[in-house]
């Protein structure tokens, strides 16, 4: 490491020893974590933090681990909760927090944002000038541009807008060699399209240091509706044909979430239409309900849709708290939520098990299962609700992830996910990162 040090000293560029800097660059938001921070414990340590400034700082900084062979593990916001860039063999621990310059091109709605740009403060930046990204996750004001296309995130409002992979026009890409990628930005073209490699890539194939994405008009016009279900089966009935009309955010609360979120006992749907036909749309959907209308749910969402403070106050009473999304075809929803649900709650300590749809696609949907648990042994706990949710997801026409990724959570899995592509990304990896630096341990 000493090597690297003076390597970094030479070149310029920022970097920490700190202790205090290391412990914020140990982990992401995985719960397992947060019982070890509890403890007093770290669930990994970097060697050293660099921040580089610049797409050439990167170049550099990743041109010196891999003449040394020293581990990257790469940092946006940190708000990932699959353990994936915990630096568990030490290492570099790279932040991308300085990549902070930003680039609005109103003429053609596009914006261009250093890789380490937080989400709040992007989105606020457009807000201040009539746009908007429309990729609004919940994690927004803690996670950054680069985070969001490693883990091919998703926002609330994806079900009008579409998720990271739609938004996005262009990215710089630093390979662990150092070398840089850039293309010629273009509202479209064909051949293969390359940058779609990144998307998702969990920090494994280099560093996104750049990301150029398409903006919006904030609406002029916004409706919302809200109905009740007295099934699952009705809400999901109603989504499939409330999507024909285009809204910009749709959600299905099941029981257990309505009575959270609204406290009523019911199944629930919210419904946000934007734009000049917004108010055309809302009469549409009104006509075609299967639901009781009801006023207010989805204001009451809106309102408290970035607060987590609940949850982060259950884990120091001990609780373990987490959430698995998984997508699966319209014709295995209502299956796949109740035998998801079932398998969760089969799972000796289980407090809720609770899920909401988030994410709706001509073709399916994405389940976002929530649970807690009060176990006596909170890791053993934790590894079999997973087991059997994603094993029940699997069996019943789901996948294994919609938008948090992989990480090495569902590690075990990527081979019913990916099939026979697994192999071809294990040739692709090595072909990139010969010397395995990036994010090391993560890949199997
Ligand atoms: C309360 C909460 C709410 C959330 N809500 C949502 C949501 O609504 N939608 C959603 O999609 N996700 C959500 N997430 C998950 C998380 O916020 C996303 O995965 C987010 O995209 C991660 O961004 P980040 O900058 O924090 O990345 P990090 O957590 O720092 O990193 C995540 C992974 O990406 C890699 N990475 C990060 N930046 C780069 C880069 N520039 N180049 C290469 N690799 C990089 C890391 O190595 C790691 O493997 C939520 C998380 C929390 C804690």
């Amino acid at each position: 490491m000493l090597g690297v040090i003076e390597r970094l000293r030479n070149e310029k560029i920022a970097f920490s020893t700190d202790y205090e800097d290391l412990i914020a660059y140990c982990k992401d938001f995985n719960p397992l974590h947060q019982l070890k921070i509890l403890k007093k414990a770290t669930p990994a340590l970097p060697e050293v933090v660099v921040f580089p400034k610049s797409v050439e700082e990167v170049s550099k900084v990743l041109k010196i681990a891999n003449e040394l062979k020293v581990p990257v593990y790469v940092f946006g916001g940190a708000s990932g909760v699959i353990d994936s860039a915990t630096p568990y063999e030490g290492g570099i621990a790279l932040s991308t927090l300085a990549l902070d310059w930003v680039e609005i091109d109103e003429e053609n709605m596009l914006v261009t944002a250093g890789a380490g740009v937080i989400g709040g403060r992007l989105e606020k930046l457009l807000n201040h000038r009539g746009f908007s990204l429309r990729h609004i996750p919940q994690s927004l004001f803690c996670s950054t541009v680069g985070g969001w296309v490693a883990t091919a995130s998703s926002g609330q409002f994806s079900t009008g807008y579409g998720n990271i992979e739609n938004l996005l026009v262009s990215l710089k890409v630093v390979l662990p060699n150092g070398e840089i990628l850039e293309e010629r930005k273009t509202p479209r073209r064909a051949g293969i399209d390359l940058k779609k490699l990144f998307v998702g890539s969990e920090g494994l194939l280099g560093v996104i240091a750049e990301v150029t994405m398409k903006i919006f008009e904030l609406p002029k016009e916004v409706v919302k509706l809200s109905f009740e279900y007295n099934s699952i089966e009705s809400a999901l009935e109603d989504a499939k044909k409330f999507l024909k009309l285009k809204p910009a955010l749709m959600r299905i609360f099941d029981d257990e979430e309505t009575l959270r979120y609204f406290d009523s006992e019911s199944f629930s749907l919210i419904l946000i239409f934007e734009g000049e036909n917004a108010k055309k749309q809302a009469e549409k959907a009104k006509e075609i309900s299967s639901g009781i209308e009801v006023e207010g749910y989805a204001d009451l969402w809106l309102e408290k849709r970035f607060d987590v403070s609940d949850i982060s106050k259950i884990g120091i009473l001990g609780f373990i708290f987490d959430t698995i999304e998984v997508s699966c075809f319209w014709n295995s929803a209502s299956k796949l939520y109740k035998a998801v649900i079932e398998a969760i709650r089969s799972v000796e300590g289980t407090v809720t098990a609770s899920a909401h749809a988030s994410h709706f696609y001509d073709s399916g949907l994405c389940f976002y299962f929530t649970f807690a648990g009060f176990p006596s042994e909170p890791e053993e706990y934790y590894r079999e609700v997973w087991q059997k949710a994603i094993t029940a997801s699997l069996q019943n026409g789901g996948n294994i992830t919609h938008h948090h990724g992989i990480g090495r959570l569902r590690k075990a899995w990527l081979r019913d996910e990916f099939g026979s592509y697994l192999s071809f990304l294990k040739e692709l990896k090595l072909l990139v990162d010969k010397n395995n630096i990036m994010n090391r341990g993560v890949f199997p």
